[in-house]
């Protein structure tokens, strides 16, 4: 029975150069290929990942009224996620990440917040029901900061489960803090949370402590190719990574984070969720792309079906 996830966070719309070079300040560098243009931004790429693994999806966010917003509208909608919470902003717009990736991949961008950074209470109040009536509510940090602690007090009045992505990394108020059931943080952003890196396993058992005291009660730190470690208020536990074979880890996160949210939105325990956010992290990491690496419902239960994780018989 799929859940009923509700996401308050960002749209964007990425522009994508690949160029013979990032340009120095100043410099010009000819030769880049034509603008590519992919829908992204967390809180849409985390909304794509639940919809495609089957959950029912609401966006909640902004996008201006230019050319810009109806692809980042259109992709969420080839997978059924509602957006009638996404306001067309008439005095902003739609959010933009210009990139350039040079000929080794290294890449660099700018954001333009645009429509995201004026997402407001009223529009969250305007969404109450839905987050009220959801089973999962899911966050990150792309647009003002009293709209996520807004939605996440509806979520607590309405018993809904708050899962938090701290991203892009910031310090995290103990006002939002109390409300989160859920957080999942990569290494750099677990690192700025606790102000240690992690530099080893050894070090896991420092950052779960110290993540530990921010009374959340699930923490999982995202490790790359090495996984993923759940950590709870009495418990420590490492899940390895699927063993896949690596394209691009673009959206590895916010697959992970989807893929998560979906299956606890459908009931499962938080063991069985983290095992499925781990498996749509690494298909995420075996196609190039942001959205259009995120896997389907029949391609995870495929994989999960080859590693053993389901029974042959489970479609
Ligand atoms: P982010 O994309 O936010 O930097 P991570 O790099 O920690 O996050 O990746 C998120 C998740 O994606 C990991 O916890 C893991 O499940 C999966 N993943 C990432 N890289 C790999 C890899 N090389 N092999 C297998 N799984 C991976």
């Amino acid at each position: 029975m799929p859940g009923q996830v509700a996401v308050v966070g960002s749209l964007n719309l990425d522009l994508v150069l690949q160029a013979p070079r990032i340009p120095a300040p100043g410099e010009t560098v000819l030769g880049a290929c034509d603008l590519l243009r992919f829908p992204g931004g967390k809180g849409a790429n985390q909304a794509f990942a639940a919809a495609n693994l089957g959950a029912r999806v609401h966006m909640i966010g902004r996008v201006g009224v230019d050319d810009f917003a109806a692809p980042v509208l259109a992709s969420l909608a080839s997978v059924g996620v509602d957006t009638r919470f996404v306001i067309r902003d008439e005095q902003a717009a739609t959010g933009i990440g210009m990139i350039v990736v040079d000929a080794d991949g290294q890449n660099a961008i700018t954001v333009a917040s645009g429509a995201n950074a004026a997402v407001t209470l009223d529009d969250i109040s305007a969404a109450e029901a839905t987050i009220g009536g959801s089973d999962v509510l899911l966050l990150q940090l792309e647009i003002p900061m009293p709209a996520i602690v807004a939605a996440a007090k509806v979520a607590q009045r309405h018993g809904v489960t708050t899962i938090l992505n701290p991203a892009p990394a910031q310090p995290l108020s103990a006002e939002l803090l109390s409300r989160v059931n859920v957080l999942i943080a990569n290494e750099t952003e677990a690192a700025i949370l606790t102000g240690m890196p992690i530099e080893s396993d050894a070090d896991i058992e420092l950052t779960a402590d110290a993540l530990r005291a921010t009374g959340v009660e699930t923490i999982i730190v995202t490790r790359g190719s090495r996984g993923c470690a759940r950590i709870g208020q009495n418990t420590l536990s490492l899940h390895p990574a699927f063993g896949v074979e690596v394209v691009d880890t673009t959206a590895a996160g916010d697959a992970f984070v989807g893929g998560f949210a979906a299956a606890l939105a459908a009931g499962s325990q938080i063991e069985t969720a983290t095992v499925e956010g781990n498996a749509a992290g690494a298909l995420a990491c075996t196609r190039l792309g942001a959205q259009a690496s995120l896997p389907a419902r029949s391609a995870l239960n495929e994989f999960l079906r080859s590693e053993s994780v389901l029974p042959p018989n489970r479609s």
